[in-house]
């Protein structure tokens, strides 16, 4: 097994195996691109400043130039640290200058977002949340719309409110309707929700009116994030129909600092969910594209000292693929671009601790959480915060994506606004 000499404790999400990107700054504030390896980044500016690593784009703010070079590049380059950090590699393990000219602790930088996000898709992909939903908002005997078995479903989202790991995020204002009140009032959202999800990053674009067909697809893909999705229920609810999710989701969506490769993740990948009806011929898929991906949700209060799960789920339970998801979403020759989002919608399993939102945990609110504090949550709170992990266990090692935090910010209010129904 491929060993580091920079120690990796068995549980870290970083072993020379995964080797995932971000874009870190030091105390001069500059952002530059970095991979993490155990507790520590290896600043891939540095290496290309003394000359071990080839191109200007490692100075960059976000990974987007270099992913644009591509899938022969990305590989060099992975190949190239692998052998660096390699624990009979001598370059860099037995140069102590070298080392602490590329080298830093985690705990001295700051992350910030990985890629400059030109558009992001939400999908709907997880079977048992569309059903969950279904049931609760239209009709238990038809949960699942008649489209949901043949189409990917998704919504276009808002790039510019895709914020990295450790942003607050506001309770939003909005309009929402009671279903016993005659008119809509305006106020705070009540209904605070997250969803648990993952996303890929897309690393090659496809033109204008030239569809990616499903077999090329994961050549597309660089890599993946978690993402939580915050939401609003309240006025989710009120707007949706009948064009959609709007306000209630464009308000914040948080997404982990690091990029895993899907080299990195290669031997995490599992069967999918068997897809029954057989989907349209652009759809059908051979190979594995399902990622077993463990996922876990954590939740803290104000009054809380430290983190409580409140949720354990897959990612392997998603019943549309990724490369499913990206040939959907180009077959009418729409253009993805480097760098673009595209998150999985929220993932839930088939039973109720592995469901990925309090709306679906609490089951809209009707069985309350109950936390060690002698707290509990229907939904979320000012002062809430929210944790998703995820990581693969390999064979004496751990492929992870770290973790993607938020914390809830009281809404900011204009009394004079403010309707009341
Ligand atoms: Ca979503």
């Amino acid at each position: 097994m491929k060993r580091s000499f920079i120690e990796v404790p068995v549980a870290s999400h970083f072993p020379i195996q995964n080797l995932p990107y971000g874009i870190f700054s030091k105390q001069d504030g500059k952002k530059r691109i970095g991979v993490a390896i155990g507790e520590y980044v290896l600043d891939l500016s540095a290496l290309q400043e003394e000359g071990i690593l080839e191109g200007s784009y490692f100075q960059s703010d976000s990974l987007n130039a270099f992913i644009a070079t591509g899938r022969s590049e990305w590989w060099k380059v992975r190949a190239v640290l692998q052998e660096l950090l390699d624990e009979n590699s001598t370059q860099l393990r037995d140069n102590q200058k070298l080392r602490d000219s590329v080298i830093v602790p985690q705990k001295n930088v700051s992350m910030h977002l990985p890629v400059s996000i030109g558009d992001y898709t939400d999908f709907y992909s997880s079977k048992e949340h569309a059903t969950n939903v279904g049931t609760m908002f239209r009709d238990p005997n038809n949960a699942l719309l008649p489209n949901w078995v043949h189409i990917p479903v998704a919504y276009h989202g808002r790039a510019s409110s895709v914020v990295v790991s450790g942003t607050s995020v506001r309770r939003p204002c909005g309009q929402t309707k009671a279903d016993e009140a005659e008119l809509p009032s305006f106020g705070p959202c009540r209904l605070m929700d997250f969803e648990l999800e993952m996303g890929c990053i897309v690393g090659k674009e496809n033109s204008l009116g030239e569809p990616v067909p499903v077999e090329q697809a994961h050549e597309h893909v660089f890599g993946m994030v978690l993402v939580n999705d915050w939401s609003a229920r309240d006025i989710q609810k009120w707007e949706y129909v009948p064009l959609g999710p709007f306000l209630a989701k464009n308000l914040a969506t948080s997404i982990s600092p690091w990029v895993v490769t899907l080299e990195a993740l290669e031997e995490c990948r599992v069967a999918g969910p068997k897809q029954d009806p057989e989907p349209l011929p652009y759809l059908k898929q051979n190979g594995e594209w399902a990622f077993d991906i463990e996922l876990e949700v954590k939740l803290k209060t104000e009054r809380m000292g430290e983190y409580s799960s409140i949720a354990k789920s897959n990612f392997k339970y998603m019943y549309w693929s990724i490369c499913q998801q990206l040939a959907h979403h180009t077959s009418n020759g729409c253009n993805l671009r480097v760098g673009d989002l595209l998150a999985s919608g929220t993932i839930s399993g088939p039973t109720p601790e592995t469901y990925g939102s309090l709306l679906e945990l609490t089951w809209r609110g009707t069985k309350p959480i109950q936390l060690s504090s002698g707290e509990e949550r229907k939904f979320l709170q000012d002062g809430d915060s929210l944790l998703l992990t995820g990581s693969s266990v390999r064979d004496g090692y751990t492929i992870g994506f770290g973790e993607v935090e938020g914390t809830i910010l009281p809404p900011l209010i204009d009394e004079k606004l403010l309707v009341e129904r």
